[in-house]
């Protein structure tokens, strides 16, 4: 049977890996960071159905435990070179593999916050960013600056999405959802928090999404304000102050909260970028490109070579796990 290197253990990458294995092929995965999954790990519960992310984890890492599959962790791809048929990939370490296929699914990374510097994010201790805030929500440890249960918390979509300023135009798809998701767990650990939304427009496009949204405002108590934070600043007491607009009333206003979470968009991942750089498939924003949206969104102008998965661009779990299992197909299809 013919060999397959995956770059990356995330869910798009896991379930291609999975898929192949079951069908007899030879599988080699490498994930740079010490253990798979490292993007839902860090999660307490996942949209649409509050799932929690440790038993999805445990899930797909029981479908790595399979023969035919060779897990490298802490293993880092720098490089790929076409090698005959199939493909050379190399290491950080200057190790290289061959494999007659390769899918790359190298996945996204969140945008960096301290580029927003108006929104004092690494300045004043009560700006946070959504992945922060997933861990404190975790860990049942939601705090204020000061170590305190917060009375008021505000969350800011769309940064680093959507924006001119940090040049990328794209929406992130899942971070409305995400502060709807993460507004009702928070409410749920203290119900007496008080919690703002500030948005541009409200994205709710997978199922059950518009129904969370209801029921974070119906059940919960969650206010939705569409408007844009244009600053943030400290207060003496450890707290946040935002200047913001509401364009619906068309009125400027100030307000002071404990929390300031930052709702951080997808970017490409530095691997994406190098990977995609290397084998000329380079897409719009560092993203890796497909030949065709529609109908060869897996295969890539390079043989034997398919992309899956967020390194394409933002998606959710179930999209990518969709995904890397279209690619798998898509190499079955190429024997
Ligand atoms: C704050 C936040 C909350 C979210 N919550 C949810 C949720 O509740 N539900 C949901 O459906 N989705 C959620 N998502 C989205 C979810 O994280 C993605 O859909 C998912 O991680 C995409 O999977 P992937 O396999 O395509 O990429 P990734 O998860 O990014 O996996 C890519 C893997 O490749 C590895 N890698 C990268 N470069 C290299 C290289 N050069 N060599 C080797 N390995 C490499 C990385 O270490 C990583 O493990 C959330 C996202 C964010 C930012
Ligand atoms: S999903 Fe929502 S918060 Fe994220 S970029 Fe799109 S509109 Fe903005």
């Amino acid at each position: 049977m013919k060999s397959v290197s995956i770059i990356g253990a995330g869910p798009a990458g896991i379930e291609a890996a999975a898929t192949l294995a079951k069908q007899g092929y030879t599988v080699a995965v490498f994930e740079k960071s010490s253990s798979p999954l490292k993007n839902i790990a860090d999660k307490a519960f996942l949209f649409p159905n509050f799932a929690s992310a440790a038993d999805i984890v445990e899930l797909m890492n029981k479908k790595l435990l399979n023969q035919n599959i060779t897990m490298h962790n802490d293993t880092e791809i720098v490089d790929m070179k076409r090698e005959g048929q199939g493909w050379k990939i190399v290491d950080s370490k200057g190790s290289s593999f061959y494999s007659d296929y390769v899918v790359m699914a190298t996945g996204y990374t969140p945008f960096d916050a301290h580029r927003k510097e108006e929104l004092g994010y690494g300045i004043y201790g009560g700006v946070v960013t959504s992945l922060e805030m997933e861990k404190m929500i975790r860990y049942n440890q939601i705090v204020n600056s000061l170590g305190e249960k917060p009375k008021r918390i505000v969350f800011l979509q769309c940064v680093g999405s959507r924006d001119e300023k940090s040049g990328n135009h794209y929406c992130s798809k899942v971070c409305c959802v995400t502060a709807v998701k993460q507004a009702i767990e928070i409410k749920r650990q203290l119900p007496d928090v008080e919690a703002y939304v500030f948005y541009m427009d409200l994205r709710m496009w997978g199922q059950h999404f518009e129904e969370l949204y209801r029921q974070s405002q119906q059940e919960y108590g969650v206010r939705y304000v569409r408007g844009r934070i244009s600053e943030a600043s400290g207060t003496f007491d450890g707290r946040v102050q935002i200047k913001a607009e509401d364009t619906l009333m068309g009125l400027p206003l100030k307000m002071t909260t404990d929390l300031l979470v930052l709702m951080v968009g997808m970017e490409a991942s530095e691997g994406t970028r190098c990977l995609a750089k290397a084998c000329g498939i380079c897409g719009d924003y560092g993203f890796a490109q497909s030949v065709d949206p529609h109908l060869g969104d897996c295969l890539t102008d390079q043989q034997n070579l398919f992309i899956c998965g967020a390194c394409k661009r933002p998606m959710s779990i179930n999209d990518a796990v969709n995904d890397g299992r279209s690619a798998a197909i898509a190499i079955m299809q190429n024997e």
